[in-house]
């Protein structure tokens, strides 16, 4: 037994060697017209070869796409031919990916030694399960609460998908008191467990999962992949593509544990809210993502659009007081652009959840200082707080 775990041990740390985005190019454009949003969406749903950081949006403003080096002319070239307005916002990326690593290595090798978790910086995999078993164990008994951690399926590259249940009698804060007395939270802090792995030992702007889906490439988007309209629009069915979206709804078993939770947790006394947190954009999302009968131009809103918009004001509103920042709020089609097998739409469309919500953190970079860390829980945790607040004088 030990000379399997072994050779897993090595074979881990020969696949983990950093990947440091060396003469990649981060591009901003500013489309002014609806030609120009369509024409750099159908590049982004088309070019595998470009990676869009802050996708094409109906509504005007930045575009942003990170470019490889062989593909920077042919790329440049296409924009060009249509007039876009262009800046290089990373002449070379990989100056700023490693900074971020020597930024990151300094910080851990002055991690205080039994420490399991910095709130102020970002955990490798196995540090957030460890701290997720160590609660269920030890600390949240000490705070008067009781957490239960279940593992709810495998990744492809068969590590768990650990979720956590916490419930409580009391507590000291009177806010967290009520929240924690009148629901049980339930949380999966990593959906993708090989991908957040491989962000840490390899590409730190990876996104998608790690199946192979071809011969040459990795990866399923999951937030592509629910099985509810799934493949019809904002997707792309290129297995090299960063949007793709597998070869059948629910097609990833990450998908698969995500989707049985939801039902099973559904089951015991129905979900009240569910949150699947993203970055990034300062964005404040809900169903649908699709536009009416897939016609790519008008999008749909639910029955009970009203609620889910009004709540979303709510909401958006007590996290932009919080640190003064602006965040956009509405159908994720409307706010973004029609997307198909998002986890919002999944769990209202199938499972019947009223309030589905797909909000994006702030930050203007898929890596972010991990300063914007504190500040994005505190304005985050006002929006929760009010959200609940609302919720309960609907409710009453
Ligand atoms: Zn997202």
């Amino acid at each position: 037994m030990k000379f399997v775990l072994v050779s897993l041990l090595l074979v881990a740390a020969v696949a983990a060697e950093r990947f440091y985005y060396e003469g990649y190019k981060v591009y901003d454009m500013y489309p002014s017209s609806i030609e120009e949003v369509d024409f750099l969406h159908e590049l982004m749903l088309t070019d595998d070869n470009l990676d869009f950081w802050e996708e094409p949006n109906r509504m005007g403003g930045k575009v942003t796409v990170m470019v490889a080096p062989e593909h920077q002319s042919t790329f440049v070239g296409a924009v060009q031919a249509e007039n876009l307005i262009m800046s290089i916002r990373h002449e070379d990326l990989g100056e700023h990916v490693k900074q971020f690593w020597e930024d990151y290595d300094t910080r851990r090798s002055q991690r205080a030694p039994g420490i399991l978790i910095d709130f102020d910086d970002f955990n490798t995999l196995e540090e957030i399960e460890e701290w997720m078993y160590s609660l269920e164990s030890s600390e949240c008994a000490a705070q008067g609460l009781f957490c239960e951690v279940r593992n709810i399926g495998s990744t492809y590259e068969g590590r768990d998908i650990l979720s956590l249940r916490l419930v409580s009698e009391y507590g000291v804060d009177s806010t967290v008191t009520r929240l924690v007395d009148t629901y049980d939270w339930y949380f999966v802090p990593v959906f993708n467990p090989d991908g957040y792995k491989y962000t840490h030992d390899n590409a730190r702007y990876w996104r998608k999962n790690r199946s192979p889906v071809s011969s040459t490439c990795y990866g399923v988007d999951l937030n592509r992949n629910h099985d509810y309209n799934w493949g019809e629009e904002g997707v792309s069915h290129s297995p090299c593509s960063d949007l793709y979206c597998g070869e059948s709804g629910a097609s990833e078993l990450e998908t698969q544990a995500v989707q049985d939770e939801i039902t099973r947790v559904n089951g015991l006394s129905g979900i009240q809210v569910l949150m699947t947190f993203h970055s990034y954009g300062n964005m404040w999302m809900h169903p649908w993502g699709n536009t009416i009968n897939f016609n790519g131009v008008t999008c749909e809103r639910a029955d009970d659009h009203d609620d889910m918009y009004s709540l979303a004001v709510v909401t958006a509103d007590a996290i932009q007081a919080t640190h003064n920042t602006r965040w956009s709020r509405g159908t994720s089609c409307e706010v973004i652009y029609e997307t198909t097998g998002g986890t919002d739409d999944w769990a209202k469309g199938v499972e019947g959840v009223k309030y589905t919500i797909c909000p994006e953190l702030r930050g203007n970079d898929f890596v972010v200082l991990p300063s914007q860390i504190a500040l994005s829980f505190q304005e985050i945790w006002n929006g929760l707080v009010a959200q609940e607040a609302e919720l309960n004088v609907r409710q009453n």
